[in-house]
């Protein structure tokens, strides 16, 4: 789903690199655990992931496409069409209601559309149901809904359509212990039935048990190991 192969990544007006890695490979359907402290550069990979930002150099491939192919236009196109993204200040939209927050990405892509069996609102009500989230909320400015319940919101407007790849950057630091786990099983067996990929960022080391598989982003990153080898 992910290939990574010599990629580097300087932020403009930086004299270092934030990011050089060698490789790395996430594969389809795979839950991945990125994990490493604030600063170490994992929302700077995701933006890179998602294409937001462009590497200066190395190979940079997502759900079988060459990033550095597309142009701006295209990576933006692509990204709506194949990636479900996560945010950790969820990015909801305040005047819509609910159900119209999670259909926001079929407005942008086709394919996403067409991947539903139901009509957009019946399909992110479905989501919603699935993800725990009470019926009465649905019409509902956001805005009147508790933290943990506005983190579902945005899981499923993630996941609605089912993109090939869910990206969550630090999704549950808002929530605690309890409502955090039942958020990242839920969003896990979600994954599953939709056949998503999923790249989980956290600074918690603690929550890699929930994932096939956990990557520690400064043990990948040479330019940390610069960084460290000149302090
Ligand atoms: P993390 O998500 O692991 O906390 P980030 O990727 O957000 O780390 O940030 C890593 C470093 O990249 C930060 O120290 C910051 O200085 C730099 N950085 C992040 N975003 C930008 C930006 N938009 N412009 C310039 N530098 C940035
Ligand atoms: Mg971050």
């Amino acid at each position: 789903m992910i290939t990574i192969e010599q990629l580097r990544f300087t932020w403009p007006g930086q004299p270092q690199p934030i990011l050089d890695i060698e490789a790395f490979a996430l594969n389809d359907g795979e839950h991945v655990f990125l994990k490493g402290p604030s600063g170490s550069g994992k929302s700077t990979l995701l933006s890179l992931i998602a294409g937001i930002h462009t590497p200066q150099s190395g190979v940079l491939t997502v759900n079988h496409q060459a990033l550095s192919r597309l142009n701006a236009r295209q990576r933006d196109q692509f990204r709506a069409n194949h990636i479900g993204y996560i945010f950790q200040q969820f990015n909801l939209l305040p005047y819509l209601s609910v159900l119209n927050n999670v259909t926001v990405p079929l407005r942008f892509s086709n394919v996403r559309r067409q991947a539903l069996n139901q009509s957009p609102h019946q399909e992110a009500a479905t989501l919603l149901d699935r993800l725990g989230l009470p019926a009465n909320c649905y019409h509902q400015p956001v805005t009147a809904l508790s933290i943990g319940q506005q983190q579902r919101v945005a899981a499923a407007r993630a996941l609605i359509g089912a993109p090939a790849l869910i990206i969550a950057d630090e999704p549950t630091s808002a929530l605690d212990a309890d409502t955090r786990n039942a958020f990242i099983r839920l969003l896990q067996d979600r994954c599953r039935e939709s056949n998503s990929s999923l790249l989980f960022v956290s600074h918690d080391s603690q929550l890699a048990r929930f994932f096939d598989r956990d990557v520690s982003l400064p043990s990948l990153n040479r330019a940390m190991h610069h960084e460290e080898a000149s302090q």
